[in-house]
């Protein structure tokens, strides 16, 4: 009978969303998901306020970090929180003979010394190098935005001043 059969496909249809449906719901869950992380990254205040730092690890190899130095999710000039994490490399790194010591080949490298002895695996240098090329880009990214914002505000005043001027000449109140 084909007034059973019609009724059927569609509910089938129904029951199979298009896939761009399937992607907005995909998106929709990360989204909730990345909110509720950063929810509970962010308001360890007065929860835990003897913790100082956390390292969680996550699947796939990477690591999320709940430090009061860091206030959100993603490397926004994060230099303070990885220094926390990292403060070990940090204070080989103070040892180096040179300030500008870049840890590769230098001489009288102790964060190299350091991984020759074993005391710093390689790759966590390695990790650690990586992390602040990521923040410092990302400073660099947010500097860029603020001092285009700042030179359109300057534009802008520029403008309506020179406007100004013009006015008062146009009308001979100068
Ligand atoms: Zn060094």
């Amino acid at each position: 009978m084909i007034s059973m059969q019609s009724p059927s496909r569609s509910s089938v249809s129904r029951a199979w969303p298009r896939p761009w449906v399937i992607a907005a719901w995909l998106m929709a869950l990360i989204l909730l998901a990345g909110g509720w992380v950063a929810v509970r990254a962010g308001d360890d205040k007065g929860r835990h306020t003897t913790v100082t730092r956390e390292l969680i690890p996550i699947d796939g190899g990477g690591v999320l970090i709940d430090t009061p130095g860091l206030r959100g999710i993603g490397l926004h000039d994060a230099d303070d929180g990885i220094g926390q994490v990292y403060a070990d490399i940090e204070a080989l790194a103070a040892q180096c003979r040179f300030d500008d010591c870049e840890h590769h080949s230098e001489p009288g490298c102790a964060v190299q010394e350091a991984i020759a002895n074993g005391t710093v695996d390689a790759g966590r240098l390695g990790r650690y190098e990586k992390m602040l090329r990521e923040s410092r880009w990302a400073a660099a990214r947010g500097n860029a935005r603020e001092e285009r914002r700042q030179r359109e505000t300057w534009k802008a005043i520029t403008r309506q001043q020179r406007g100004a001027y013009r006015f008062r000449e146009n009308n001979g109140l100068r």
